[in-house]
């Protein structure tokens, strides 16, 4: 059985970037449901008893398998969204990102603009991503349930930009919420603990 990861702070952690509200719908709903479609789906098949990476690896890219695929992919994404944040997050990192930042960027600035902006300009439902690959930090987007390590790429954060994800907070402004995530809720002691295992 998948089950539903416990969300690592409060529901109300992420105010007011994030609400509870959104919180009780984004975690409470749509996280959750995943996991039960995923379980109905698995009933029965191979898969019955894989773990999340396993199922997410062997149905990339298979249309035969999309709903598999897109339900694991999505288990996984949230449960690394909600650890990509904490309270009283965001701003520089330093130490080892710092460098890699500035070597792969040219500062702190130009990677928060280039993260934003690609993540803003997801067209549609989908994710804004750090990731290392070949062994350099890069900020790409993903559609749909999509996620990079499928790609070779090793992620350090997300951000989702579903709209589920800000609508009841932020209505239509996508980019005020991208923002806000950055500057206010980047969990860089996760992507450090990501970056470690990479
Ligand atoms: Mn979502």
């Amino acid at each position: 059985m998948f089950t539903l990861p416990p969300l690592p702070y409060a529901d109300n952690a992420l105010e007011p970037v994030i609400s509870a509200n959104t919180i009780s719908f984004h975690y409470g709903k749509h996280h959750r449901t995943y996991v039960d479609n995923l379980n109905n789906l698995v009933k029965g098949t191979e898969f019955d008893g894989a773990t999340l990476e396993s199922v997410i690896d062997a149905t990339a890219g298979k249309a035969d398998k999309a709903p598999l695929f897109n339900n694991a992919a999505q288990i996984w994404n949230h449960t690394f969204y909600w650890h990509s944040m904490r309270h009283g997050g965001g701003g520089k990192p330093s130490g080892k990102l710092a460098q890699m930042i500035d070597a792969a960027f040219g500062n702190y600035d130009e990677f928060r603009k280039q993260f934003s902006a690609t993540t803003v300009s997801q067209f549609g439902s989908g994710w804004g991503w750090l990731v290392v690959d070949g062994g350099a930090l890069k900020v790409v987007k993903t559609g749909n349930a999509e996620v990079p390590f499928t790609k070779g790429q090793k992620p350090l954060l997300t951000i989702d930009v579903w709209e589920h994800a800000y609508y009841l907070d932020h209505q239509n402004k996508r980019a005020a919420y991208v923002d806000a995530v950055i500057d206010r809720l980047l969990n860089w002691d996760f992507a450090a603990a990501n970056l470690a295992k990479a």
